[in-house]
């Protein structure tokens, strides 16, 4: 087995709180290995355009509280080309670099794929998203501070809700998958949620809040950007016909659950992750993302990882219990 003596890292996609944690531990983790690391900025870009620093010790001090990424993050359509690829390829063999480990979601991995095929390149990706909607790690990167920030956020809506008597519909991020409408939705203790995988439309949140409780002076209904239903303002308007007497309010949470500091599973899950990363690719993994499955480090191949739908994690068994608890 050839010793890895270079490993380059970058950072792809939409940002996650805890993908500093995650550079941090893989930089030292190399460092401990022997191992020299190379940090490329704004992703796949970064390869494109040999955009790099060396990173030692120093260069990830005081980042694991810090939400972002020091590594900068950014979606490269250069490198869905076959020019781009071979490019970056051209680079990363002028560096000497032996490996690659990125961080990101399904776009990033489906990239890496792509190239580690075309190139023989040993890679290791770390699921860097707040959609947790990757197969082969229980939660991604990000996943549990983005939860954490919805459920302050309504928390802090549920307050004037109950003050004014409101119906408030809540948008949150999650244009493919409803993971974080889903927990953030039962942690919030809301009436009803929207996600794409489930396909119930507004006639299923109408028929529930006919069912709902009727003392409830405020309710929250939960919606995932990516719904079918037409988003949140398109429910607040069929809402608001059907129950006039309802004051109706629409909040968009937006970017903020991309940002702040990351929680601390999420910073114990990143380090745990970057150091696996390292491990893997000394030991002659490749082409895997690194994930933890019931406490145990594990890889998944890329391939298998981007399939998108866990059922376990969209089961009707939590549909249920958002049922039986605001019933
Ligand atoms: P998030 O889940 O937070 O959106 P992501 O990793 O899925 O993160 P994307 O923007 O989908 O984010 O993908 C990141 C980058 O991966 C793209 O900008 C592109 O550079 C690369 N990529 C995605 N798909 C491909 C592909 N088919 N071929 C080559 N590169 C790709």
């Amino acid at each position: 087995m050839n010793k890895i003596k270079n490993i380059g890292i970058l950072t792809s996609g939409g940002d996650s709180p805890g993908m500093n944690a995650a550079i941090r531990a893989v930089v030292r983790a190399s460092i401990y290995y022997d191992i020299e690391v190379t940090g490329f900025l704004r992703g796949y870009e970064g390869l494109i355009n040999d955009d790099c620093m060396p990173m030692d010790r120093k260069s990830v001090a005081n980042i694991i509280q810090r939400g972002g990424t020091i590594l900068k993050t950014a979606r490269s359509e250069n490198f869905k080309t076959v020019e781009g690829r071979k490019t970056a390829y051209e680079n990363l063999k002028a560096r000497k670099i032996d490996a690659l480990i990125v961080i990101g979601g399904d776009g990033t991995f489906t990239g890496a794929n792509v190239f580690a095929q075309e190139y023989d390149f040993p890679i290791v990706g770390l699921p860097g998203t707040i959609d947790n909607d990757l197969v082969g790690t229980d939660f991604t990167i990000g996943y549990d501070s983005a939860i954490n920030t919805v459920i302050d956020a309504v928390d802090k809506i549920r307050d004037t809700a109950e003050s004014h008597d409101r119906l408030f519909i809540v948008e949150v991020m999650g244009r493919d998958s409803g993971l974080i409408a889903l927990r953030s939705g039962i942690g919030v203790g809301a009436e009803a949620i929207l996600i794409p995988e489930a396909n119930m439309g507004v006639e299923d949140v109408l028929h529930k809040l006919e069912h709902s409780r009727k003392d409830k002076a405020s309710k929250i209904i939960i919606v995932a950007e990516g719904d079918d239903a037409g988003g949140a303002f398109k429910v607040g308007e069929i809402l608001q016909s059907k129950y006039p007497h309802y004051d109706t309010k629409v909040s968009v949470l937006g970017h903020i659950q991309r940002g702040g500091k990351p929680t601390c599973m999420d910073r114990v899950l990143a380090s745990r992750l970057g150091v696996s990363a390292v491990e893997g690719l000394i030991k002659g993994e490749r082409n895997v993302m690194a994930g933890q499955v019931n406490k145990e480090m594990i890889y998944t191949p890329f391939d298998h990882a981007i399939k998108h739908i866990d059922a376990e994690k969209v089961s009707s068994t939590w549909l249920k219990l958002i049922d039986i608890l605001s019933f």
